[in-house]
């Protein structure tokens, strides 16, 4: 079937990065058609307890800029459920643990958050939890109510682009868009067709996360264990996870049966158990793959599809959530046809470094989970260095994403950083300001002069003179619509790199 009407963007794949993709492409009032392969979204391991994903600091930040954040606030955090024991058994502990690198925790008290000069307490916090398949029906839900169209149980299998546009098929129905985006996961068919290298670094385990019953499950001790052959995770009643560094020659080779992860979890707790029933289990590995371009033409990759590594540390789909509202506001700028040169190559140029950075973040917790002594001299040290202010800090900053910064040029330090939660003298907060996706000049003094120059921008910068609570020090900050500063001032504000910067990422005033 020949779908006549072209789409601004067609997105591959309704996961998490492809629907929040959609809904900011959608502020931007573009005609968006997403495509997903399965007919039903929903999946038992999108649930508790293995659908739990941890998001940081610059996903919360992402989703309260967007007004999405109470809708997503979870089941965990709203006292019902499997997150209701977890959270009850965090608030228990006498050091409350505020993340973990390979397992080894790091704990709240020992973070030293005045390290972080530009920010301010907000609704980030340290992180939250969310449960997979209510983020996606949270997101699908906020899509389809800004207009965008969600077609289940049609994989995209084929596509061809012109210098004007691209021809989809999927389920053999043919669609055009003027922009493919690939938001179909690690083996993205988008990839695969689009002529991207994928380039990495292969595994060396399987990894397995089951929930199973055991004939004696007081022969495992809960906690995480480092044994001489791999790594157990054992949470009661029956919630396992384990590592086998097998080469991951199991990994999709075999169906996994309860003999098999008995067999398995015998050799990595040497202890001897006997499960009696498996009720769910799948496997991953650590392979740990980036893709060398994000763009071919007019197809684009974002989410898993550009990157896979490990589920240690947690990092995937905050990592695509930052693709994706990194992207968004570019690619439809340079659909409107009002993007400065070389904005759309700014995807690449800020997202690839970060990437790699957590596909290396992956392989370091790896090296420290290998069965030797080497490894476990590591782990000695690494125990004692996050156990320190300074060590603590350090590993908070990396896992909770705090300091995150894009290289874009210019003097000031909070260039290129997430733009602090303001409290402005009206009440409201910055990020609340942020919602309708433009860029937006932030000017505590109302300086006339910076009003006008925002004004030559029309409706791609909006203005906000507003004093607020605590100004970090600033005077102006001018804000692009994913929350990164692009230009600030401490005193009285440098006009000339005011406009440098209006027109380095909001183009031509007009
Ligand atoms: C056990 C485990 C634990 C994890 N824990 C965390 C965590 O705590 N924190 C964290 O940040 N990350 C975590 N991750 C990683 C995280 O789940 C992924 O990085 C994230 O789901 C990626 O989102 P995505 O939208 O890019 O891809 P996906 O979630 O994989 O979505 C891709 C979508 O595309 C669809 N699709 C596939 N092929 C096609 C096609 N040809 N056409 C159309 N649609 C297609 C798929 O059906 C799917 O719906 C974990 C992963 C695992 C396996």
């Amino acid at each position: 079937m020949h779908n006549p009407i072209p789409y601004d963007v067609v997105i591959a794949g309704a996961g998490p990065v492809g629907l929040f993709l959609a809904c900011e492409l959608r502020l931007a009032n573009l005609s968006v058609l997403v495509l997903e392969q399965a007919e039903n979204p929903s999946s038992a391991l999108k649930r508790l307890p293995f659908g739990m994903r941890g998001l940081t600091v610059p996903s919360i930040e992402a989703f309260h800029r967007r007004g999405l954040l109470d809708d997503i606030a979870p089941p965990a955090n709203d006292g019902s459920g499997d997150g209701k024991l977890a959270a009850a058994h965090w608030m228990r502990q006498p050091r409350r643990p505020g993340g973990h690198f390979a397992g080894i925790q790091f704990y709240l008290d020992a973070v030293d958050t005045s390290q972080w000069r530009y920010r301010l307490p907000g609704p980030a916090g340290a992180g939250m939890a969310v449960e997979m398949e209510c983020l996606e029906i949270v997101l699908a839900a906020r899509a389809v109510a800004m207009g965008v169209e969600i077609r289940r149980g049609l994989g995209v299998d084929g596509f061809g682009q012109s210098d004007e546009d691209v021809t989809i098929r999927a389920g053999g129905e043919i669609f055009h868009a003027s922009w493919l985006v690939g938001c179909d996961g690690g083996r993205s068919t988008v990839r695969k067709l689009g002529g991207f290298a994928f380039t990495g670094t292969d595994a060396e385990f399987t990894g397995y996360s089951a929930e199973v019953e055991l004939a004696d499950p007081d022969t495992l001790s809960p906690g995480r264990h480092y044994t001489p052959t791999g790594m157990y995770t054992y949470s009661r009643p029956g919630t396992i996870a384990m590592v086998e560094f097998d080469g991951a020659a199991f990994h999709r080779t075999a169906a996994i049966t309860p003999e098999h992860v008995q067999a398995v979890l015998r050799r990595v707790s040497g202890a001897d158990v006997t499960v009696t029933a498996l009720h769910l289990a799948t496997t991953w590995t650590d392979r740990a793959y980036q893709a060398t371009a994000y763009r071919n033409g007019r197809v684009l990759l974002a989410g898993d599809a550009a990157h896979i590594h490990s589920p240690l540390g947690g990092q995937g789909l905050n990592l695509g959530l930052g693709d994706a509202t990194n992207l968004g506001w570019k690619l439809a700028a340079t659909i409107r046809g009002d993007a400065p040169a070389g904005l759309l190559d700014s995807y690449f140029d800020e997202r690839h470094p970060v990437g790699a950075q957590i596909l290396d973040w992956s392989r370091a917790q790896v090296a420290l989970m290998r069965p030797n002594r080497g490894s476990r001299a590591l782990e000695a040290i690494i125990r004692d260095l996050i156990d320190t202010r300074d060590g603590a800090t350090y590993f908070a900053e990396r896992v909770w994403g705090v300091t995150l910064r894009y290289d874009l040029g210019g003097s000031h330090p909070l260039v290129g950083r997430s733009a602090p939660d303001f409290e402005l003298a009206d009440g409201t907060r910055l990020g609340e300001r942020l919602r309708s996706g433009q860029g937006l000049l932030l000017d505590f003094d109302a300086h006339p002069p910076l009003r006008a120059l925002v004004n030559r921008w029309g409706g791609r910068i909006s203005y906000v003179a507003e004093n607020a609570k605590d100004r970090l020090g600033l005077s102006a900050l001018l804000v692009r619509p994913d929350g990164v500063v692009a230009w600030a001032a401490d005193a009285e504000p440098d006009l000339e790199g005011s406009a440098e910067a209006a027109s380095k990422w909001f183009g031509e005033r007009d």
